[in-house]
């Protein structure tokens, strides 16, 4: 059984280093627990342990937690391929959706999100490494497409999330993280009389440290809290 208190202490000395390399705060930096695949009881552990953020893909999974735990004052983000027929859920159960990878789901997202609630805070996903594997906009979509999203009631464009490729070391991982956080600034540039992105949803278990030197705002990481999925 992996110490999952153990486990967080070891990955925020981590965030806190890379953000003293980079001149950054930390306090600037989102540890995102991601908690797919792992139990109500688990997610409670990290809980104690200081993490109030939680990244799930499966929605089923994620709503029988929600359901368990839902009222304790945690933020769910989900961080998984949504279908559209899925986007109702979304809306009504997480506080922020990372992986918006086309116009459709924005517009179900926000016409789906109950006026009571806050507004959806979203990332647009991008395949910045144009992988046929992987679903996202391309940066020259994205540069096109925020505009419109950002103007959708209900919604809050917050900024951007990618998966890049694995990479052999730090220097080439912080290659994708840097063309994602100056997407990012080309598009601010472009964004009149709306709020500016905020948000660079980047860096795992294996590169949070190059993605926090590029910038992130959100790491999310699974395996170094939790230990090895099955
Ligand atoms: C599973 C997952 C993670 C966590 O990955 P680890 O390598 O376990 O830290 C982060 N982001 C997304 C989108 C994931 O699906």
């Amino acid at each position: 059984m992996p110490n999952i208190e153990n486990n967080i202490t070891a990955v925020q000395r981590r965030l806190q280093q890379a953000a003293r390399d980079a001149g950054r705060n930390p306090e600037d930096i989102l540890l995102l627990a991601v908690s797919k695949t792992r139990s109500s009881a688990q997610v409670s552990l990290a809980q104690s342990a200081g993490i109030q953020s939680f990244g799930e893909n499966y929605l089923q999974e994620a709503s029988d937690k929600i359901t368990q735990l839902g009222g304790q004052g945690l933020d769910w983000h989900f961080i998984g391929p949504l279908q559209s027929n899925k986007t109702r859920q979304v809306a009504e159960q997480f506080a922020w959706v990372h992986t918006v990878d086309r116009l459709k789901i924005a517009q179900r997202l926000s016409a789906q999100r109950p006026v009571t609630m806050p507004a959806l805070n979203i990332c647009l996903q991008i395949n910045i490494d144009n992988e046929e594997s992987k679903s996202g906009f391309s940066p020259e979509q994205a540069l096109s497409m925020a505009a419109t999203i950002a103007q959708l009631p209900n919604l809050r464009l917050r900024g951007l999330m990618a998966i890049p490729r694995p990479r052999a070391n730090i220097v080439e991982q912080q290659q994708p993280f840097a063309q994602l956080a100056a997407l990012q600034k080309e598009i601010n540039s472009t964004l009149d009389n709306c709020e500016k992105l905020d948000t660079l949803s980047m860096g795992m278990s294996a590169d949070l440290e190059a993605a926090i030197a590029e910038g992130a705002t959100i790491i999310r990481v699974g395996t170094d809290i939790f230990g090895p999925r099955s």
